[in-house]
C-alpha cells in the first residue's frame, strides 16, 4: 500500500498554490514578512496565464468594463483603487526586486473612431477621474501629434500617462527568485490534490503521495481556483475564459504607448524587441470532456476571433499591413461572476485565503501585496472589502 509521506513539522505559515504571477508574488510578500511559506506549482512556474497574457498595464477601464453600460462601467470601477495603487506598485518593481521586468509606463492611449466611440470616453472619463484616475481627452490633431503611427481616422482618445507594459516572461521568475532568496521554498512539478482542515491547521496532500501542514492556504491557482477550492468544500464562483493572442514579427520601433479602443476589442504594443502584441480579448473555445471544462488542454483558436482582432489593429495602426503575424496562441484567464476581483478569506474556511479575478496581469502585484496582508493579519494599507469572497458566502457551505 502508498502510505503518503508525511513531514513531521511545524506547520507553514502558509502554503500558496499555484506558481502564476499572484502566487510567487503572494510568496514574495509573506517571505519578506518573515513568515514560513512554501509555494507549489503543479506544473512549471509562469506556464498558465501569467506568461500567455498581452502583458499590458492598463489603469483605464477596459473595453470589456464599458461596453455594457454606465451601470456595469461603475461597478467595474470600485477597484479603482487598486488600479491607482498598481500604478506605483509597476513603477517600483524593478527597484523591489532588484532585476529587470521589462516595465515601461510611457503612457497609454484608448482611442475612439466614432462620436459614439468619443461619447463613451468621455462618459469613462469623468467616471474615472472621479475615482483619482490621472486620465485626459486628447482631440484628433493632439492624438496625432504625440502618436502619429495611428490612423488619421482616430477622432480622439483618453491619455493616461502610467500605462505601458510588462514583461510576463520575466515578472513571476523574478518574484519566485526573490521569494527563495527571502527564504520561501518553491516546488515546481507538485500539485495539490487534497486539503482538509485537521487539528487547527490544513493538512495538504501533493501528488507525489508527500502531504505538509500549514496554518494558512492561499489559492492562487488561477483558472483552476474553483476546483482547488473544492477540494475545500468551498463554491466559488470563478470561470475560466479563453482567449486570443497573436505576435508579429520583429519591426523597427513604432508604437510606443498602449493601445485600447474604446469601441473594439483591441489591445497592441511593441515590445522592447520589436513585435508588436496584439489582442484585447478575442475569445477563443474552452475544450469539453464529460460535461466539464477541460482546462488542460489550449483552447481552439476561433478564426472569427483572429480575423476580428487584426481588422481592428489594422484600422487603428495601418503600417501593420507591412509586418507579418510570427505567431498566434491561445491562454485561459480566470473572471469572476460580478467581474470583480476575488481578494481575502473565504468566510467558513478558517485560515483559506484567495486572489483570482479581474484583471490579474495589471493588478497583480497589488492584489498579492494586499492578500500578504490579509494573510499575517496585518493592518491593510487599502480596503479591500468589496473584493471580499464573503459577497459570495451563501454559496459556501462547507
Ligand atoms: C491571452 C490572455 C491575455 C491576457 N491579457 C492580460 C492583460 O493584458 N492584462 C491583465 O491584467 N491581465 C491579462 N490577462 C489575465 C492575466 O494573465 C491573469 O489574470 C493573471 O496572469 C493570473 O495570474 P495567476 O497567477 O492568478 O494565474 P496563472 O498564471 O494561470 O497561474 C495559476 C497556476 O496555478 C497552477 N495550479 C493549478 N492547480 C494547481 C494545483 N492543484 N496545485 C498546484 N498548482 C496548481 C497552474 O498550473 C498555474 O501555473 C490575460 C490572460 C490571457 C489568457
Amino acid at each position: 500500500m502508498n502510505t503518503p509521506r508525511f513531514e513531521a513539522q511545524a506547520p507553514l505559515d502558509c502554503l500558496v498554490i499555484g506558481g502564476g504571477l499572484l502566487g510567487s508574488a503572494v510568496a514574495y510578500y509573506l517571505a519578506k514578512a518573515g513568515a514560513t511559506v512554501r509555494l507549489v506549482e503543479r506544473s512549471q512556474l509562469n506556464s498558465a496565464a501569467s506568461s500567455q497574457n498581452a502583458g499590458s498595464l492598463h489603469f483605464q477601464l477596459e473595453y470589456r468594463m464599458i461596453e455594457n453600460g454606465i451601470a456595469a462601467a461603475n461597478k467595474a470601477a470600485e477597484a479603482m483603487p487598486l488600479h491607482l495603487d498598481a500604478q506605483n506598485a509597476w513603477a517600483g518593481l524593478e527597484t523591489e526586486l532588484g532585476m529587470p521586468v521589462g516595465v515601461v509606463q510611457h503612457g497609454g492611449l484608448m482611442v475612439a473612431e466614432t462620436p459614439q466611440q468619443l461619447a463613451v470616453l468621455e462618459r469613462k472619463i469623468a467616471l474615472e477621474q472621479a475615482n483619482g484616475l490621472d486620465v485626459e481627452m486628447l482631440d484628433a490633431a493632439q492624438v496625432q501629434r504625440r502618436a502619429p503611427y495611428l490612423s488619421e481616422q482616430i477622432l480622439g482618445a483618453a491619455f493616461c500617462a502610467q500605462e505601458g507594459k510588462a514583461d510576463p516572461r520575466r515578472c513571476v521568475l523574478a518574484y519566485a527568485a526573490s521569494a527563495a532568496r527571502l527564504g520561501a521554498r518553491i516546488d515546481s512539478g507538485l500539485g495539490v490534490v487534497a486539503l482538509n482542515y485537521e487539528s487547527g491547521a490544513w493538512r495538504v496532500q501533493f501528488s507525489d503521495g508527500s502531504e505538509c501542514q500549514a496554518s494558512t492556504l492561499a489559492i492562487t491557482a488561477g483558472a483552476w481556483s474553483g476546483r482547488v477550492a473544492a477540494m475545500a468544500g468551498i463554491s466559488l464562483p470563478v470561470s475560466p475564459v479563453a482567449l486570443t493572442m497573436t505576435t508579429t514579427m520583429r519591426t523597427q520601433p513604432l508604437i510606443t504607448h498602449l493601445i485600447q479602443h474604446a469601441g473594439r476589442r483591441l489591445s497592441l504594443k511593441q515590445t522592447g524587441d520589436g513585435q508588436i502584441l496584439i489582442g484585447g480579448g478575442w475569445p477563443a473555445r474552452l475544450h469539453h470532456h464529460q460535461g466539464v471544462h477541460d482546462l488542460e488542454r489550449r483552447p481552439e483558436l476561433l478564426m472569427p476571433s483572429l480575423t476580428g482582432n487584426m481588422s481592428a489593429a489594422l484600422a487603428v495602426v495601418p503600417e501593420l499591413k507591412r509586418v507579418s503575424i510570427l505567431r498566434v496562441w491561445t491562454g485561459t484567464t480566470a473572471l469572476v461572476a460580478d467581474q470583480l476581483p476575488l481578494l481575502g478569506e473565504v468566510p467558513k474556511s478558517r485560515g483559506l485565503f484567495i486572489a483570482t479575478g479581474g484583471s490579474a496581469f495589471t493588478l497583480g502585484p497589488t492584489y498579492a501585496r494586499l492578500l500578504a496582508e490579509r494573510i499575517l493579519g496585518q493592518p491593510a494599507t487599502l480596503d479591500i472589502t468589496p473584493f471580499d469572497p464573503r459577497r459570495f458566502g451563501s454559496l459556501t457551505l462547507a
